[in-house]
Order: C-alpha cells, then structure tokens, then sequence
C-alpha cells in the first residue's frame, strides 16, 4: 500500500508521524538496534542526559508523555512499593485524588483526565473552566490529595488560571507534589525552577526525537514513577532505540542554532503572507505561540463569502489537494487557520503558498464534507473508526 506524502503546516501532530528526526537521533536508535543493552544502565545515562538539560534531580525516558502522566501519578500513589505498584489501579482505593484546574482538563488527543484516572486515583476538578482562584485550590487540596496537575498547553484555558509559580507555592504549603504537563514547551529548566517537582515532555514533538516521554524531577518522584515499569505501564513499554534516541535528541536540541531557526521560520512567514496578500477575501496576520514558545505561525483568515468556501471547508480543500496540505484547524470554527512553519521539509514552503491560491481560485468547486462544516474535530473519531483498507 502506497503511504501518502503530506506536508505538514500543523504542528507536532501524532496523527501525521508527530515529528521528522536529524540523522544524528536515527544513528542513535540504529546502533541501540543492533545491541543488547541493560536497560536500567541506559535509563540512567538518559538521566544524566536529562539532568544536565533540565536542571532536574533525576529522570527517565517513557513511552509518551501521556505515559509520562500515568506514571508519575501511579508513582505518587504507591511510592517505591513495589508490591503496590503491582496492585494498580486496585491500590489507590476510593481516596487518590489528583488535583487539577477545571480549566486545564484538556483533550490532547485523549482526555487528560483518563491518562490520571488509569491509575486508579480520581481526578479533583478545582476552580471552573475560566476561572480557578487560589481560595479554591486550597480548600480543595484534603488529606486524600496525592497530587496536583498542571498543563501548560494551548490545549487549555488560557486566562483565569492560577500561574504556575503561585499554584507550586500553595501546593507545597499543603505538601502536595505538583506533576507539570508540558508536553508541548520548548522550556527545559523554568517549570522545575517555578516549584515543580515533575515536569513532563514530549519526546517526538519540538525536541524532534522518536516517540517517547521525558519524566524529570525530584528524584524519590521520579524513582515511584519509574518503578511502575513492573506494573500499570508495562504496556507503556519505551524501546531501547526510543530510549537512545531521546537522549540524542535532547542533546541535539541543547546544542540546536535556535537563533538561526527561528530566523528561517520567520523567513518563511513573510514569504507566505506576501504570497497570500492578493487573494481577496483572505487576510493574514502572524501570531505569537500561546504558550510563550519562540516560534509564530501565520493565521490565516477566510471570508466566507468573498472565497466561497468556509476556514473549515478551505482546510478540507487543501487537505485534499495533491499532496495533501494539513494545516492548523484547532479553531476553524472561527473562521480561521494557521500555518505551522516548524516542521517543514525543504521546498515545502512554496508548494503550500501556490497550492492556497490554486485552492482560492477554484474554492467554487470544493464540496466540504457535512461534517466539517458542522464541526471539524468529529473527524478525528472517524479516523480511528475507518483506518483500514477495504
Ligand atoms: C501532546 C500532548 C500530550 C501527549 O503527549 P504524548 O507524548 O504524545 O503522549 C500531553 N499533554 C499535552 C499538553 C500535549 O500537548
């Protein structure tokens, strides 16, 4: 079966192949290949590797950074208990509660609140979806409060939340650990510097490794994390090539010219925005990253009734077009997309500008999908129910 060659103007998206990898992170996972290893030796040079990028006590490598969050809430749960660690989710009884603000109870291609409850522990919904105050995260955190979760993500509310260094300080107060979601940040060191005591990333997003988790942190956490290998998160297994190549892509990515990068991808924004600034009925304007991540993508918005075609059904468009362009559609609804420069290939650039103004031109002719129109994220359901050939 022949695999469709796409450009990706979306982001770090599991659903694409999340990320494309340096030669030097496929050498490191092809030479673990071809050897045997001690696995617990290679988690610990991981976490050597991961102490000296992230200013942690110690680390390892997981599956995922979802696997991540299972992991060192399971790890909070049974502490370096074996025996207990075996017995999850069953273990943590009626009264594991993880704190976590109402606002920050995202989908990141699965609920967040399921990779927590996995474990047996119940998520504590703190605050409501615009607004959690410090009053509220006090009172909620109670004798049965094993830990309290954060998520720095555009998945989240993005005001009325407790700032991070405030949220550390009012869980420490109450000896709660604090576990970060930051799957998706470029920043390695200033969540574990804000009162952190776990801080969780993506391996195979920006850091542009092989799938994979990076758990980091104060060292008995990351110890009852790690510990949950025998138990809840065998089936989260992370391969001895992941392993490796996470390390390498981490030292790749402090070593990376973020600067000149950055200076490419800016390049390419306003070679986009020239491109598209005589389609009528399109505008376009660069944004900053929600989260504070040094890249910006380009929004580009559609007037449905200059272009003939909705933002929604402009992305159908050119999600079909040969080769399928896939652009940002988080919020398409409201009449806009972006475009991602960060994980281009080389030449891409220009076929993403002349196949929008191909896709303009004949947007008359563009049938969008019912569902699409009505909204653009049911489709992701379909996908996992019809991926097999005939
Ligand atoms: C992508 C993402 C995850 C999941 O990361 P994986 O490593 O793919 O499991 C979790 N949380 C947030 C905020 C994310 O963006």
């Amino acid at each position: 079966m022949e695999l469709t060659n796409i450009i990706n103007v979306s982001g770090t998206m599991t659903g694409l192949g999340a990320s494309v990898t340096s030669e030097a992170v496929i050498e490191a996972s092809a030479v673990m290949m071809r050897r045997f290893v001690v696995m617990h030796q290679l988690q610990s040079s991981a976490s050597e590797t991961i102490c000296a990028a992230t200013g942690a006590e110690a680390g390892f490598i997981a599956a995922s950074a979802s696997a991540g969050i299972s992991m060192s809430i399971a790890g909070v749960i049974t502490g370096l208990n074996a025996a207990a660690a075996e017995q999850l989710p069953g273990f943590a009884g009626e009264n594991s509660l993880v704190a976590v603000q109402a606002g920050h109870l995202c989908n990141y291609g699965a609920p967040i609140a399921q990779a927590i409850e996995l474990t047996g522990a119940k998520v504590q919904s703190v605050g409501s979806a615009t607004l959690c105050t410090d009053y509220q995260l006090q009172q909620a955190l109670g004798p049965d409060t094993v830990a309290a979760l954060y998520v720095i993500s555009h998945h989240v509310s993005h005001y009325g939340q407790i700032p991070l260094p405030r949220f550390c300080q009012i869980c420490r107060e109450a000896g709660v650990p604090v576990i970060v979601d930051a799957a998706s940040e470029y920043e390695l060191r200033q969540f574990l510097r804000d009162g952190a005591d776990i801080v969780l990333y993506s391996g195979h997003k920006f850091l542009g490794g092989p799938t994979s988790g990076i758990v980091a942190g104060k060292r008995q956490l990351v110890r009852a994390a790690y510990l949950q290998n025998l138990g809840l998160c065998r089936g989260m297994k992370v391969g001895k090539e992941s392993v490796a190549g996470a390390i390498a892509a981490l030292q790749a990515w402090t070593e990376r010219d973020h600067q000149g990068i950055r200076e490419s991808e800016e390049a390419t924004l306003s070679y986009w925005q020239q491109q598209l600034s005589a389609l009528a009925g399109v505008r376009t304007v660069t944004e900053d990253d929600p989260t504070g991540n040094p890249l910006r993508r380009l929004t580009v918005q559609i007037n449905a009734d200059t272009v003939g075609l909705t933002a929604a059904g402009f992305a159908e468009a050119l999600g079909s077009a040969n080769p399928p362009i896939i652009v940002r559609d988080h919020e398409v609804e409201h009449g806009w997309f972006q475009l991602d420069p960060c994980n281009l290939l080389a030449g891409q650039a220009q076929q993403v500008a002349a196949q929008i103004c191909q896709t303009h031109q004949q947007a008359a002719q563009f049938t969008p999908s019912v569902q699409v129109e009505h909204n653009a994220r049911n489709a992701s359901a379909d996908g996992y129910l019809n991926w097999m050939a005939e």
